[in-house]
């Protein structure tokens, strides 16, 4: 990160975020690209659960893929302009070391409980939304260890008081796990939907128009099924993602950081569950790392373009229905949007 920060002074700055269980220091990246205009905010963090390393890589290659092509992508060279990206590529420091060094499948945090017999809190598990109510244990040993309260790890309070202190500032909360190939949307804790709930899981017909109108209605026809992230993340290679509520279309959970940051007014939340659906599960090999993450890469930034086009319209490149190519694609949209 300090290299990252060094060689792109003009963009990266590093931050202290607090302290681990185990006091390492947990520091976020900002990627803000310097300009008198007042900008918001998205938040990813990665690895909150030490086994699942595909997600750690993803937000490493998210910051080299938007240091590299920030000035040749149009994309993301609007949104730089109305956001600045804070990214935490790994959330549970501890629990990751410790998946390299001694148990690679190891889950939670590393915090002792009962005098040292039992070790880690399940991170997810421990945000301060419906804590304890739903899809968590409150025995230590379990992998889904709610923790002694809401907020009682270093590492969920160092994550969500900067939250907090930013949120009215904060766009999109975004966070990156494995696996199972879904993109889940509020609530774990219930099954009753958000209000911007179609927004979210992106039937909104501008979504499917961002993301299809720039293809050929030969290629268009097989998106209008699929929402808009996951459209554009199987564009690259043909996989699959889900798009839901979790508890509805995977379990339910709470004291999730995705339910915590809706609740406290993100208006966009995200978790993201990368590849396998299970073949391999969290030891995904080592030759699938690049493709998960250029296919998560559009997906993400499919998000990330559609918040700066809401909350920052009138862009150059916002699309316009005089075009030919437009009403033809606004049409096919809206006579397979009603079926
Ligand atoms: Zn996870």
């Amino acid at each position: 990160m300090t290299q990252i920060q060094k060689s792109n002074s003009e963009l990266v700055t590093q931050h202290y975020l607090g302290k681990t269980t185990e006091n390492r220091t947990m520091y976020y990246l900002q990627i803000s690209q310097p300009s008198d205009k007042i900008k918001k905010i998205i938040w990813m963090d990665c690895g909150i659960h030490a086994r699942e390393w595909i997600s750690p890589a993803f937000c490493q290659w998210f910051v080299k893929e938007i240091l590299q092509n920030y000035k040749s992508d149009p994309k993301i060279r609007r949104f730089l302009q109305n956001l600045d990206l804070y990214i935490l590529p790994v959330l549970n420091i501890d629990g990751y070391i410790y998946s390299w060094e001694k148990d690679r499948l190891w889950r939670k945090n590393r915090s002792p409980h009962m005098n040292g017999t039992c070790y880690g809190t399940d991170l997810n598990r421990n945000f301060n939304s419906s804590w304890g109510s739903i899809g968590v244990s409150y025995n230590c040993s379990s992998e889904i260890f709610c923790g002694s309260g809401p907020e009682s790890e270093p590492e969920t309070r160092a994550v969500a008081q900067f939250i907090k202190n930013k949120s009215s500032d904060i766009l999109c909360y975004l966070t990156i796990h494995s696996y199972g190939q879904y993109i889940l949307t509020p609530y774990g804790s219930t099954t009753k939907p958000p209000s911007n709930n179609e927004e979210l899981v992106g039937q909104h017909i501008h979504l499917l128009q961002a993301v299809t109108c720039g293809t050929s209605l030969f290629t268009l026809l097989p998106f209008l099924q699929r929402k808009m992230a996951a459209a554009a993340l199987m564009g690259k290679y043909g996989t699959s993602y889900k798009v839901g509520a979790t508890s509805l279309i995977l379990y339910s959970n709470s004291g999730s950081s995705r339910d915590w940051a809706h609740t406290i007014g993100i208006p966009f939340s995200y978790t993201f569950e990368l590849r396998d659906k299970g073949t391999h599960g969290f030891v995904l090999p080592p030759d699938q790392i690049q493709h998960t993450c250029e296919e998560t890469m559009l997906a993400v930034t499919a998000i990330i373009d559609y918040v700066d086009r809401k909350y920052f319209p009138g862009g150059a490149v916002m699309l316009t229905a005089s075009s030919l190519g437009l009403s033809l694609c606004l049409s096919v949209i809206l006579t397979w949007n009603v079926s």
